[in-house]
């Protein structure tokens, strides 16, 4: 049971079959799964919902596959923790995480996106996917890929950080590394996807793999009981999640699983050394400038971000705003999290954190309002953009009196 109709051009609304295309051919923009609402609003419920998977596919009603899903079985339904200390810390009353640092089973919120899409990759028959990765897209790519027994080619920049690549290599892909940035990376494969029959998630079946980030709305929307926060600040590499999370709320609504209409205020976090749509939204104007990304924030180095204008329309229809963090500023969001919380996030997750303190001390968010932040990748694969800032371990000899005295030197 589907109720996909079809693909479908989000500029001119043209129509396409739900294969493995991606791009208009009149007008050249990006297509999107078309779903029948009208069928769904009378199947799914709350109920059906929550009596679904602990996974991503308890909203699988919602998800663009025909057949039952074949991926992901523990992706998804990541904790959603009240964050008290954290709270405090940046002087609000409500503030919750969204915690992908801990998604099944490459610990970053692509899991969601690559189970929607290796489902529909077997669906359409492929036997070989791929993708242009960041870093977490290729972890994820790689561990599902291997699972699913498919073949693999995963297409990076050459320098991205040692833990993603071992993340990658350790499931035995082809991992290819490219002597230029993701967006050098990106333009290759399109070439690639044009010219071999592999699954591209990111590329020939993005409209299906960019449905999965939906979940991660649904998610907070569900665990806050069947409510959305007033803010929500979610860092954006290529804009996608971000504008997902919108969907996935406004997909709620109609269907009126919601308590109340969606009153959300979406904020768009990057950082400082790549934020083409942060300053698109800040700067109120209509052309998206593509940059050349310098930053520790390595997943989020999309210098020309494929959904940025989409990101951007979501924003202002939420009336949100956006932020844009420096290196320094990301180093103290992952420690203040880390502090607080107990939660170690990448610096995507820092961006999050370090946008959202600005914000709240600009007073774009208001202290006594709920707030939300995606938190959407895991400190152990980033750990080369903090080293230089961790308080070094006390060294000691194994004696007693060895103990005492660099204690006392160096007690917290
Ligand atoms: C890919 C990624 C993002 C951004 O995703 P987009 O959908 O491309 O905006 C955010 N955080 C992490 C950790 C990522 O890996
Ligand atoms: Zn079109």
């Amino acid at each position: 049971m589907s109720y996909v109709k079809g693909l479908k051009c989000r500029e001119c609304a043209r129509t396409y079959p739900a294969e493995a295309i991606y791009v208009c051919e009149f007008c050249f923009a990006s297509l999107e799964v078309d779903y029948d609402y009208e069928a769904m609003r009378s199947h799914v419920t709350r109920a059906r919902i929550e009596s679904g998977p602990k996974s991503l596919w308890r909203y699988r009603d919602l998800l663009p596959i025909d057949r039952d899903p074949s991926e992901g079985f523990h992706s998804g339904f990541t904790p959603l923790v009240r964050a008290e200390r954290l709270a405090q810390a940046l002087g609000v009353k409500e503030l919750f995480i969204k915690d992908d640092s801990v998604c099944h089973p490459t610990l970053s919120f692509k899991d969601r996106v690559v189970s929607v899409a290796l489902s529909k990759a077997k669906e359409l028959g492929f036997d070989t996917v791929a993708c242009a990765s960041t870093g977490n897209l290729a972890n994820s790519v790689a561990a599902h890929g291997a699972r699913a027994g498919l073949k693999r080619y995963i297409f990076i920049p050459h320098d991205l950080e040692a833990a993603k690549v071992l993340g990658t290599l350790i499931y035995e892909p082809n991992l290819i590394m490219v002597n230029g940035n993701y967006d050098d990376v990106n333009r290759l494969c399109g070439e690639i996807a044009a010219k071999y029959r592999w699954a591209f998630v990111n590329v020939n079946l993005r409209p299906y793999y960019a449905e999965g980030s939906k979940t991660f709305g649904f998610e907070v929307a569900e665990q806050l009981g069947w409510k959305t926060p007033a803010h929500v600040v979610c860092c954006a590499a290529s804009g996608s999640l971000i504008t997902k999370i919108w969907k996935g709320f406004k997909e709620f609504e109609k269907l009126d699983l919601l308590e109340a209409p969606v009153q959300t205020k979406l904020h768009c976090a990057q950082p400082e050394g790549c934020s083409p749509i942060s300053e698109l939204i800040l700067s109120g104007g209509d052309a998206l400038r593509p940059v050349k990304p310098k930053t520790i924030a390595k997943s989020l180095a999309i210098g020309n971000p494929a959904d940025g204008y989409y990101a951007r329309d979501a924003v202002r229809e939420s009336g949100g705003s956006a932020e844009v963090a420096t290196d320094h500023e990301i180093r103290e969001g992952i420690q203040l999290l880390a502090r607080t919380e107990g939660i170690f996030t990448e610096t995507a997750g820092g961006v999050t954190v370090a946008c959202a303190k600005k914000l709240i001390e600009t007073k774009i968010i208001p202290r006594n309002d709920s707030i939300v932040l995606a938190i959407t990748g895991n400190g152990l694969k980033t750990q080369d953009a903090i080293e230089s800032v961790i308080e070094p371990a006390i060294k000691i000899e194994p004696h007693l009196k060895s103990f005492e005295e660099q204690m006392l030197a160096g007690r917290k």
